[in-house]
Formats: structure tokens, sequence, C-alpha cells
């Protein structure tokens, strides 16, 4: 199977396991699992219902269940995941940055973003990422190891907890969208990441019940796990981090462009536009006089025209030690309007989280 040898190349480092969490678990697995316990069945719904229903952990307030049972319910499939090492806000406290500390010490981010319309929350996938791409602050330090599903979903239950508690400004609230462009490349921990899907998307108490079309999963361009996502036939979005039109330029700044071209790349976002009827959106980070030529614009148009699909401009966030800055205004301003005349909609994005390093590309815990 050709997605074997994706992850395989691109294996983590064996390391302990996350202690098993609910939230790895499908609803059908919960269940088997608490009749081995001695459990009735039903108790795996009333635990999910805790969990993601009421983003619980606490045993004492689970008072559904037998109080003889509830500590060792609560220890054996909700244990903690997440430990809270800093919070960073800015934007008037509608973003905020979180790095977490897991289990074995690795560290990862998640950022919280506040719009008038919604919250998106942009979660990690692995600690530290395999990629190496040279203009990413994670790409740099290299991948410490992928993330269990519930080490994923349970950052988006904290930032849940965060906004029903009031938080963060703006009032009580919820999370619409999630994003998988926090750490790490998703595809390469795919198991994980599919679960994580599911588990945001189940409908409660199975799941937290986000809509499919509110996730957004963002890749370089793994292309068989890219085919494998679009089998599964989800509604969830497909992000394709570009960056170049060109092999030649794509090669040095998303290395695994040697072994998928961007024409493969591009063909397996035309399969998951057909399959789902859903526009993929292409990622490109605007870098001064590397990528953002009026030459590489109309080249991107002649690949993208005609396509479901949505350009993101990224204006390159400073990443330390790197040589390289954001486009002028006017060359990016140029570039949007080729795309334009191509037909190709596009929008620059915003760089919310700049100032807390916690923006596209910033986000560079050390783990150890
Ligand atoms: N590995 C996945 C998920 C990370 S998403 C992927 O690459 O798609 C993070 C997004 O921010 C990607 O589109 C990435 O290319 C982009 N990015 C990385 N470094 C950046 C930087 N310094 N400035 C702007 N965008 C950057």
């Amino acid at each position: 199977m050709a997605i074997m040898t994706a992850e395989l190349t691109f294996a983590a480092p064996r390391r302990a396991k996350p202690p098993r969490h609910l939230a790895d678990l499908s609803p059908a697995q919960r269940g088997e699992l608490l009749q081995e316990m001695g459990e009735p069945a039903y108790r795996a719904r009333q635990l999910s219902g805790h969990y993601f229903g009421h983003l619980r952990t606490d045993p004492d307030a689970m008072t559904d269940v037998p109080k003889d049972r509830r500590d060792r319910l609560a220890a054996d499939l909700l244990p903690p995941l997440l430990q809270p090492v800093q919070h960073l806000d800015c934007d008037g406290g509608t973003t905020r940055k979180t790095v977490w500390r897991l289990f074995d010490g690795a560290t990862v981010e998640s950022v919280l973003m506040r719009y008038p319309d919604r919250v998106t929350l942009c979660v990690s996938s692995q600690a530290g990422c395999g990629m190496n791409c040279p203009f990413c602050a994670t790409g740099q330090a290299g991948l410490t190891r992928n993330m269990s599903a519930a080490e994923i979903v349970d950052q988006v239950v904290a930032g849940a907890r965060m906004l029903r508690d009031g938080e963060i400004a703006g009032g009580p609230g919820r999370v619409s969208n999630v994003v998988f462009m926090g750490m790490g490349e998703p595809l390469a921990n795919y198991r994980a990441v599919l679960g994580a899907v599911r588990r945001l998307t189940d409908p409660a108490p199975d799941g937290l019940g986000l809509s499919q079309r509110s996730v957004t999963v963002s890749t370089v361009g793994l292309v068989p796990a890219m085919d494998r996502l679009t089998d599964e036939g989800l509604a969830v979005t497909l992000a394709v981090s570009l960056h170049a039109p060109d092999d030649e330029l794509r090669d040095t700044l998303v290395p695994v462009n040697t072994r998928w071209k961007v024409a493969e790349v591009l063909d397996a976002a035309w399969r998951h536009t057909r399959r789902t009827r859903r526009r993929v959106s292409i990622e490109y980070a605007m870098i001064r006089d590397v990528n953002d030529q009026a030459w590489r614009a109309d080249l991107l148009g002649t690949l993208l025209k005609g396509h479901l699909v949505h350009v993101n401009l990224i204006p390159l966030n400073p990443t330390p030690g790197s040589k390289w800055t954001a486009s002028r205004r006017r060359d990016e301003a140029e570039f949007v309007r080729r795309l334009e005349s191509h037909g190709v909609p596009v929008t620059v994005r915003d760089t919310r989280g700049r100032e807390i390093d916690g923006a596209c590309g910033q986000l560079a815990t050390v783990s150890t």
C-alpha cells in the first residue's frame, strides 16, 4: 500500500505512548472497553457526555456514575493529557496562544482566534515537525513525536473550556472551527488525526459535534495520504501548502516536493474537489524576491484556473535566524491582481498572533 511507504518514511521516533483516553477510542471501542472493565455499556455514553458535552473530567461532578466507580473510571479514561505552561494573549484578548506540556515533557502549542462571526482553534498534530521547510520555525527543530488523537482533541476541549468560562475577551462563546495548522504535518500522523477529526465532528455525546465543513486539514502534499483522506468521504476542507508553482523552487521551500511534485500534489487536490465538491485551499507564504514574482503568479494562475480552489496568501511571518522577509506591498498587490486575472479567487490572510509568535510558521517551543 502506497500509504505505508509514507508512514514508514516519516515515522516518528518510538517513545512511550501517551496515557489511554476516551477520545482515542471510537464510540464502539469505548463500549467494548467499559464492558471489559465490568461496566454496563451505557457507561461509555455517560462518560462521553461528561467529556465532550460538559467538557468535564472531574469525577466528583459525575453524579450519574456510582460514587465508588467514578475515581477509577476518570483515572482510566479521562487522564490529564495537557498541562498549560504559558498563555500569551494579544489582539485585545481575542487571540490566545497556549503552550502545553505533554505527559513525556514534549511541548506543543495551540492558538485560539476569536473573530466577530467565529472562533477558530489552530491545533498541533505532532510535537515538532519532520518536513523541514526552511521558512517555518516548527520545521527547524525537527520531529519529536506524533500526538495521540486524544492529545489533539484535548486542545480543542481546553479551548472550549476557556471560551465557556469567559477567559477570552468578548464573553462566553464556543469553538466553531478547527484548523490543523499548528505544529506538525497532520497527514504524517494520519491515524491519530483522522480519529481526532471524528471525535471533533461526531455529534454529542459521542464527540464535540462540530460540522465537518468547519474543520480544515492542512498538508505539505503527502499524496498517498491526501488520497486516503479523500476516500474517507468527509466534508472537511483540505488546505495544501504550495508556496511555489514550479518544482525547482518548491524543492527548496517544501523539501518533500522532491518526492511528490507540484503536478502530483495538485492532481491529488483535484481528486479531493471532485469527490467532495469542496473548495481546496492553496496556502502560499509570500516571501520577498523568493516566490512573489509576477511570472510565478501567472504560472500559479495557469495551474489553478478553472478548479474549485481558493488561494490564501500569507505574508511571511518572521522566524528566528531566517534571512527571508515578507513581500513588498506592491508585489503582493500585483500577485493578487494576476491571480484574479486568471479568475482564481484569492485573499491575503491576516497575521493574527504575530506579536506572540503564534502566527503561521512561528510555533516552535523547544521539546525535551
Ligand atoms: N504541515 C502542515 C500544517 C502546518 S500549517 C502544512 O504545512 O500545511 C502552517 C501553515 O503556515 C502552512 O501553510 C505553512 O506553510 C505556513 N507557514 C509556515 N511558516 C510560515 C511563515 N514563516 N510565515 C507564514 N506562513 C508560514
